[in-house]
């Protein structure tokens, strides 16, 4: 289950109803693009006039990157809302995930059968997921254009006699207009298999040649 906002907004409430006593103000939720955390509860801080800090302006915000059973999201929703709690009503903690975050953590779960964690568990694939989102993959594609006027691609390994390979045999077929390779960090791209095989793939994606036009042509 992927989050939307209609469905956060809903569960907020009951949340905020059954397990926080109806004590929490309605908050900004939004939907994030974060790729190595699954929510974050962010706020401003400032100093008060008579001393010491204060927490306002309050946002909880989850991401959209990551497909998780629907418990699973719903505990990181509150998880948040106990960031949010602490944090709106200027409670101090040990640390962020201090003794009343825990202690909090505990009693919701105790109490409702939640299984809220102080950081989510990830599964091997989740984690593969986030190396893959976090840190950018170059990649030599290739864009090869038709004499029909298709336009596909080609990952290809990065290695100079591969390339001119590629380009030799898919000139030889005689349907080939040009081929081209570019340099790319383009995630995009991650869905085509990489390697030297004389086939091409034409994505659906009507778009094509913006993740083109981001990338950089090499010339061999
Ligand atoms: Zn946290």
């Amino acid at each position: 289950m992927i989050a939307t906002l209609p469905d956060l907004q809903k569960r907020f409430e009951t949340f905020n109803h059954a397990y926080f006593g109806g004590g929490l103000q309605p908050v900004p939720l939004k939907l994030s693009r974060a790729t190595r955390s699954l929510g974050a509860c962010t706020y401003k801080k400032r100093r008060k006039l008579f001393g010491g800090l204060e927490f306002y302006d309050f946002c909880i915000r989850i991401s959209t990157k990551f497909d998780l059973p629907e418990n699973e999201l719903e505990d990181v929703l509150l998880h948040e809302m106990i960031h949010y709690e602490i944090l709106s009503k200027q409670l101090k903690d040990t640390s962020a995930h201090g003794r009343l975050f825990r202690s909090r953590m505990k009693e919701i779960n105790e109490r409702y059968g939640r299984h809220i964690t102080v950081s989510h568990r990830f599964t091997p694939e989740q984690r593969e997921q986030m190396a893959e989102n976090a840190k950018p993959v170059w990649r030599v594609v290739a864009r090869v254009q038709l004499k029909d006027g298709r336009v596909g691609v080609k990952v290809l390994p990065r290695i100079e006699q591969r390339l001119k390979a590629y380009r030799r045999g898919l000139r030889f077929s005689g349907q080939v207009q040009s081929v081209d390779f570019f340099w790319t960090d383009d995630p995009y791209f991650s869905q085509f298999p990489k390697s030297s095989a004389l086939n091409i793939f034409f994505p659906t994606t009507p778009d094509l040649d913006t993740h083109f036009s981001a990338a950089q042509l090499l010339t061999l």
